[in-house]
This record gives structure tokens, sequence and C-alpha cells, in this order.
């Protein structure tokens, strides 16, 4: 536990504060982003309280930073105070800045392209763990004359519906705490229905985005094999309630383009058919390499062909730039080597 796994009563009651004052430490830790020097509303005592007990130590030391893309992309590799590593990655844009969280060390899932995943589980991270990555991130942007964090996405290492309450408690801090909009903020997942449908029950305002990668059962288990347990007509159903729970949501499902695995005529068709199912933005993006793949990347005509066909099925679609492949720090490159 740490300073940002404490709610406003917890404050209140762990340092005996009046609720005034409690209100005051969150804003020293939220408004002005932890920063000691910005703390002067507060009395020197509470300073002392918060400066000297362990129990408000920072719960990540920064081991590396690496950045490419010209300076526009930096990645963060972070001990946590029981010496698991995480990574978190930040963006830099014309028009936005975003961040890619982790929400846990290592992970379960192991899909086939993904570094994280064969790297293994080490355990989840806490809430406190998960906002002090967007806190220390945005308070790089605010010293380097960066433009502020404008959106999030928990894309980072880890599967966040496997740690829910976590992620979802984090995500309710980021967004009431530190202003970023529940639109700006995207949970995603390669599909773990019982917490899709847990985020329509608990009306969670926040964005999805599916890790679909393959439109048949048979292709999907290949890339993302927790598609065995979930397959794609069970994740179909639970996406369509978790967007009935509320009309305003979007969901965008995220396919790595892996050559001659899921680049065919036939793959792009069924993807179509389930995009149209589910109103959905499609967003491509070339598979990134890493040692844990033999793959390679679809090539750019056929990647150009892949999203033409689907813009001919009316489908939203998008082919993103890879940001960060040279400091491995793009889509499923995260390992925490330090
Ligand atoms: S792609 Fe995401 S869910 Fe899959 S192994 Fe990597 S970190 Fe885990």
């Amino acid at each position: 536990m740490a300073l940002y796994d404490l709610t406003l009563n917890e404050i209140q009651e762990y340092l005996k504060l009046e609720p005034y004052r409690a209100r005051q430490v969150v804003e020293f830790m939220y408004k002005h982003l932890g920063d000691l020097s910005k703390a002067s509303a507060l009395p020197k005592n509470v300073l002392n309280q918060i400066a000297g007990d362990p129990y408000f130590q920072t719960s990540l030391k920064l081991l590396k930073l690496s950045q490419c893309d010209n300076g526009q992309t930096h990645k963060f590799l972070f001990e946590l105070n029981d010496h698991k590593l995480i990574e978190s990655v930040l963006m830099q844009y014309h028009n936005r800045s975003s961040v890619c969280i982790s929400t846990q060390s290592g992970c379960k899932m192991n899909c086939s392209f993904c570094a994280t995943g064969q790297m293994g589980f080490k355990r989840n991270l806490t809430k406190g763990e998960i906002v002090e990555q967007v806190i220390t991130l945005m308070r790089f942007c605010l010293r380097n004359n960066y433009r502020p964090v404008t959106n999030l996405v928990f894309m980072g290492m880890g599967e966040p519906l496997d740690n829910y309450e976590n992620t979802v408690s984090a995500s309710w801090a980021i967004k009431n705490d530190l202003n970023l909009g529940a639109k700006h903020i995207t949970i995603s997942t390669v599909g773990i229905v019982p917490a899709i449908e847990s985020m329509a029950d608990d009306n969670l305002p926040f964005r999805l985005a599916v890790s679909l990668h393959g439109a048949d059962n048979e292709t999907r288990s290949r890339i993302v094999p927790i598609n065995k347990k979930y397959p794609i007509e069970t994740l179909v159903v639970a996406l369509k309630k978790y967007l009935m729970a509320s009309g305003s949501r979007r969901i965008s499902l995220e396919w790595t383009l892996i050559e001659g695995t899921n680049d065919s005529v036939d793959q792009a068709i069924k993807l179509s058919k389930i995009a149209k199912d589910l109103k959905a933005h499609v967003n491509l993006i070339y598979l990134n390499p890493t040692k844990a793949t033999l793959n390679r990347p679809t090539d750019k005509n056929t990647a150009l062909a892949f999203k033409s066909m689907l813009d001919n099925h009316g489908i939203n679609c998008t082919l993103r730039r890879t940001r960060g492949q040279s400091i491995d720090a793009a889509c499923g490159q995260l390992a925490s080597i330090n």
C-alpha cells in the first residue's frame, strides 16, 4: 500500500485530520501531482507527516527512461517496492498526449505476439501503483513543457480486466481527481467475459477496446489463447450487453496484422460482420517485432487492401502508425528489460 491507494476518508482517518485538511492533502496529491513545492496550503506539521511517513512514500522508482520518435515517445521502466518491474509509455502527438499504463507486472494471457505474455505473471498492481504511473507521467510533461496528458489507455503490461477492482478504482480516481474525461480513458481487454459483464452491471463510463486479432475461433485461439475459454460468440454477447447498458459508449476492436495469419480476405469479411454487429471502430496495427514471435508483420500493400475491404463494408477503420518500436515501447513489446 502507498499514498495513492488511500481514499479521502482513509487519509483523514490515518493522518487524524479535519475533513478540510484531508481535502487539501488530496488536492496536493492530484491537482499538484504530489509536488511538495506546490503544497503551500498545507501546514508544516501535515507536510512533515506526509514527507516522513514511509506509508506515504512513492511506490515507483524510475530505473530507466528511453525515448525515440524524435523525443515524441518516452518509455519509463519502474521498479515497484517489492522489486517487480513495470513499464509505462508517453506518446506526444500534434493534437494530444497519450499515456499507456500497466495494470499488472507480467501477464497470464500468453498472447502469441506479445513479449509481456512471455515473461509470465508476477502480480497485480494496486490502485495506487496504477494511479502513480499517471501522476509521474503527468509531472514529467509539466516539467518538460510537453503537452499535458489528454488520453489514457490501459494497454501497457497486463490484462486490465484480470485486475478488475484496482483498474476500475484507479480509473475513477483518474477521472474524478485528475479530471481526465471518461471518454478519454480506454480499458483494453483480450475479452474476459465475466468482467465485461461486470462493466455493464457497474455502468462504467469508460471506453472499451477489445483485442480481437482473429475473426473465427480457430484463428483467434491461435493468437489469443483465452479465446478457448471465452469464444467469439460469447464475447460478442457480453459486448452487446456492455453497449446496451449505455447507448453512448463505443467499442473499438484492435487487430494486429500478422503476415499469413489474420490478413486474408476471409478474415476481413468475417471481421466486418463482427464490427458491423457491434457498431465498432476497428484499429489495425502492424505486428511489432519481439523475441516472443517468429511471425512477421503484414506488408504494406496487403494491409492497405485489408483496410479497403473493411472500408467497402462500411466499417469505420484506422490503420495506425506504429510508435515506440525502436525502444520496445510499441504494442506487445513491453517486457521490463533493464
Ligand atoms: S497482449 Fe495484453 S493480454 Fe495479451 S499477453 Fe500481452 S499484455 Fe497480456
